[in-house]
Formats: C-alpha cells, structure tokens, sequence
C-alpha cells in the first residue's frame, strides 16, 4: 500500500485523511497544539519534525510515497517546511488549500497585513472588539488596554491577557451565522479582527459583520509555497490520485 503524509491540524485534513485510508497506509501530523484535538480516525504522530531537514528525514525514513500539506493557511512555516522537505527528499507533494474568503456588498473589510497593524488602525477611542485568533496574534492588543475584548477559543488564552476588559469563550467551530450574531449582538461588537481562513466552519461571524455593519480588520494571507493544490477535500484527493497512480 502507497504510504500518504498528511500535514493536518484542521478540520479539512482530518476530512482528507479519513477518506484517503480507504485506499492508502496514511498518517496524519499535528503540531501539538491543541490540548485535546477530536478523534483524527487515523494514525496519527504528534509534534514538529525539526524544521525541513526533518521532516525530509521523516519522509525517507518512513518511505512516504506522497507528502499532502493540508494545514491551515495561516501555517505559513510548515508549508515552506513541506515544499522543501519533498524537494530534499525527492518525495511528490500536493496541497489542500482553500480559496480565502472574497469580499461581498456590504462587507466593511480594512486588509491589514498583522494583527499589530489592526491594533493600530482601531484607534483611540474605546471600541468592542472581537478576536478570534491564537495566543501569539493576540499578543499585540495588550497595547490598546482602552478596548472592550470578546476572545474565542479553542483551548484557554494562558496567561490571559494583560487587559483591563477581557471577556474569554471557548469553543470549536464549526460556527453559524445566526449563532454569531447572536454573539456579536450580545456582546455589542463593532469591530472584529480575523483571519481569511476561507471555507464555511468559520465564516459565520463574516456574513454576520455584513448583516450587522460591523467593521472587518482582516489578515491578509501569508504567501505559500507554491504546489499542486485542491481547493477542497475531493479535488485535493483526486490529485493523490493522480501523483500516486502507477
Ligand atoms: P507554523 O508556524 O507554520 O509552524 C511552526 C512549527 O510547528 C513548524 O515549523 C513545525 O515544527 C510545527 N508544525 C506545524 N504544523 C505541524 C504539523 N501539522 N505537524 C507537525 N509539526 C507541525 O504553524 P502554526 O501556525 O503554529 O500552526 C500549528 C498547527 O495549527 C498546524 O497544524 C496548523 O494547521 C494548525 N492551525 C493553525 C492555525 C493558524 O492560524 N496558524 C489555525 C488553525 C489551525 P518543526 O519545524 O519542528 O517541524
């Protein structure tokens, strides 16, 4: 049986990698983040590999026919990581990456480039703002204590913040519009900063914003390695297909 590498730890990759085991020995990677991650259906290995270097070793060791990156856009190293990793180690390589999310009528999107690049344009004056994002992007707004926060996420924010105002919700996506502007309601959100992860799980507080009129600061994607990609999880599996086909 061809052996698959799955990079994961997103929803899309869990997705693949359960529908790739029906014909393929996978296994699937994640970096260890996430304190208790759902039931993955696969194999799985946790925890870096120590840069490209190895990973490539990884790859060889382990004779991995295909090496898929199916991490989240925003895991910008991992996917430099794999492109070189497969070069070093002469292994094929596709992706699943997800097209971003495109601006609507109605959206009140400002792009930024980092999280500390929002901090600064949300100005002066005190604002309610929404953020979900992971602990390291949430850093920057420790230097706008003038704001009310709402933060998701999945595992607790430790240490919490230093600020003044900081309201903490855990939760896994994936969320509904309707959920999200119940929260955003409740809450009196006006402004979010967020990633443009792209798909459904978390568009939810997008197509709200739109709804509610409620400003985006929005995290421009990083720049990613370029390979054979699918845009989902069917197309991505067609190209295993094809690059393992004999
Ligand atoms: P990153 O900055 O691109 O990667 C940092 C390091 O973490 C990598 O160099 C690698 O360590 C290790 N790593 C990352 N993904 C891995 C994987 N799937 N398997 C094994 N090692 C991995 O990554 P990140 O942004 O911290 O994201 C970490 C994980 O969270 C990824 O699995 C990603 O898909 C998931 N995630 C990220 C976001 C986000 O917004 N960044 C959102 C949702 C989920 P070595 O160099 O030692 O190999």
């Amino acid at each position: 049986m061809k052996k698959i590498l799955v990079l994961g730890g997103t929803a899309d990759a869990r997705q693949l990698a359960g529908k790739l085991a029906a014909a393929y020995d996978v296994t699937l990677s994640l970096a260890g983040r996430t304190e208790n991650p759902v039931a993955q259906g696969v194999p799985v290995r946790t925890g870096g590999f120590g840069g490209a270097e190895g990973l490539a070793a990884y790859l060889t060791e382990n004779r991995i026919d295909l090496l898929i990156d199916a991490t989240h856009p925003y895991a910008a190293r991992i996917s430099a990581n794999a492109a070189k990793a497969a070069a070093l180690a002469h292994v094929p390589a596709i992706a699943l990456r997800r097209p971003a999310w495109e601006r609507q009528p109605g959206d009140r999107w400002t792009l930024v480039d980092s999280a500390s690049e929002a901090v600064g344009l949300l100005g002066a004056s005190p604002r309610r703002v929404f953020l979900a994002l992971g602990r390291q992007e949430l850093l920057p707004f420790e230097a706008a204590p003038q704001h009310a926060y709402l933060i998701r996420s999945v595992d607790p924010v430790e240490p919490p913040l230093h600020l003044p105002d900081a309201t903490y919700i855990l939760a896994r996506g994936p969320f509904s519009e309707a959920g999200d502007r119940a929260l955003l309601e409740t809450h009196g959100i006006d402004a979010i900063v967020s990633k443009n992860s792209g798909g459904q799980a978390t568009y939810g507080k997008i197509a709200a914003a739109r709804a509610l009129g409620i400003e985006i600061f929005l995290i421009r994607r990083p720049a990613l390695p370029d390979m054979p990609a699918g845009m989902d999880v069917d197309e991505t599996m067609r190209l295993a297909d094809q690059a393992l086909a004999p």
